[in-house]
């Protein structure tokens, strides 16, 4: 029972909470740089802090319930701005960041979608529900007026320490395929796919209902996280598969646990490798041959694990045999996660299209310290070609794994050496830095007309 209605008081405390927040975003506004749609979020929320301190003000009738729901409101909106604050332009992978919407919006059903960043203090990365965030905001617009809500809003968090880091936040690629997979219902396609499945898992198993529908949530939460990663690396490529490498690796030093355990949310790390190696092999990607490197025999190693060896989580009890035939049940199915990745994505360019265009070209340019933003013409009358973000990445990804071995010979020994690990660090942050820089330019340049990209005579 909500304590009774203090007319002032009440109006007051909200009135200085939204004027606090109000504050905030637009100290923020003005003090830097931001991610387009970030930019655009600010404001919305110093929009919304203006209508809602005019309605309060203007307000002379105290109704309990209309105060409880701005303050609702302004609860729920309050937790996302401080993480899109911290991921200014300065502190976020930008040109991945604008990249990756504008390949969102690509996607049919998805032309007015945006995603905004943030920074969290966790080591991981999360995308954060909003449908919850949309209908409080889209009834407060109801009652005070102001700004609507509608934007087809993501909100994406990545982990402060590596903000600046380009080939880790590659995994931004799989909180990318959440938003899809939350935003396009798509559990509700899984659970009519393996319902009948789910169904003979639990007979004769002795659960009950309550049980069955945590169990069948659990089920749902595996066929989203196979789906992230599917859809991460079938828009982007190998590069998403060697960050969540990097990653899974990192925590697993600090936490160990089995390669092979299922975990209440998530599948294991081998039956994750092992579908996205079956994607990237559908798509023409081998992490042998050209795409070889160190880290790809790791991964290997995990994806080859049989699946008689996946266990189920550590503290499932009596619910052994239950989770056993869910794995099952997802392994059998994982094929139609494979298919729902392929619907999501009809239309869009498999990026190992261009890498087998324009890899050598940016490889090239990478091993003797250039931006790769464009292939280099073959003839005066060729034009120079863009080559597209994903080539960038799988190729500067690529580089790096092979510990970047061919731009040493170009750099003095005093302040490049090999051997030193502060000035391998440093290669490694030029490296990405060229590699943002090319994707800048494509952003940049590839609504130009043809004509102005020629060759200039005499190269
Ligand atoms: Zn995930």
């Amino acid at each position: 029972m909500p304590p009774p209605c203090n007319s002032l008081h009440d109006h007051t405390g909200l009135f200085r909470l939204v004027s606090g927040i109000r504050d905030f975003a637009a100290r923020a506004i003005a003090a830097g740089a931001y991610l387009g749609w970030s930019a655009e979020f600010l404001k919305y929320v110093e929009t919304f802090a203006d209508a809602t301190q005019k309605y309060i003000k203007n307000t002379r009738i105290c109704s309990q319930g209309d105060i409880d729901h701005l303050t609702g409101a302004w609860l729920v909106l309050h937790d996302f701005i401080k993480p899109v604050v911290d991921a200014s332009a300065l502190n976020a992978p930008g040109p991945l960041v604008r990249f990756l919407n504008m390949q969102l919006r690509q996607l049919s059903a998805f032309e007015d979608a945006k995603v905004v960043v943030g920074l969290v203090p966790e080591l991981n990365y999360f995308q954060h529900r909003t449908e919850g965030l949309r209908n409080v905001l889209q009834s407060m617009h109801l009652l005070i007026g102001g700004p609507r809500f509608d934007m087809k809003i993501g909100f994406i968090s990545l982990p402060y320490s590596v903000s600046r880091n380009l080939f880790i936040n590659c995994i931004l690629y799989h909180e990318l395929g959440h938003f899809v997979f939350s935003e396009a219902h798509l559990w509700r396609q899984v659970f009519r796919e393996v319902e009948k499945a789910l169904r003979k898992a639990f007979r004769g198993k002795g659960i009950d209902k309550l049980t069955r529908q945590e169990l069948t949530w659990v089920f749902l939460q595996w066929a989203e996280e196979l789906f992230a990663d599917l859809f991460a690396v079938k828009l982007l490529g190998p590069a998403y598969t060697f960050a969540a490498a990097e990653l899974t690796s990192w925590m697993r030093r600090g936490s160990p646990a089995s390669i092979a355990r299922f975990s209440w949310s998530h599948p294991p790390d081998a039956l994750r490798f092992r579908e996205q190696i079956e994607s990237m092999t559908e798509d023409g990607w081998g992490l042998g041959g050209d795409y070889a490197n160190p880290q790809a025999g790791y991964i290997g190693d995990l994806a080859a694990i049989p699946e008689k060896r996946y266990e189920p989580p550590s503290n499932v009890g009596k619910l052994k045999t239950v989770f056993r035939s869910l794995i099952t049940t997802l392994c059998q199915n994982v094929g139609a996660i494979h298919e729902m990745v392929g619907d999501v994505l009809v239309g869009a360019p498999n990026p190992h299209d261009d890498y087998s265009r324009n890899h050598e070209s940016v490889m090239a340019c990478f091993s003797h310290g250039i931006v790769p933003s464009v292939t280099r013409p073959n003839s005066l009358t060729e034009s120079f070609r863009l080559v597209c973000p994903t080539t960038v990445l799988n190729t500067a990804v690529l580089f790096w794994l092979r510990e970047m071995a061919p731009i040493y010979k170009f750099m003095s020994k005093k302040t490049s050496n090999p051997s030193s690990i502060s000035d391998r660090a440093r290669m490694e942050e030029r490296v990405e830095a060229w590699a943002g820089k090319a994707i800048e330019d494509y952003l940049m340049l590839k609504n130009r007309p043809a004509k102005k990209m020629k060759a200039p005579r005499g190269l």
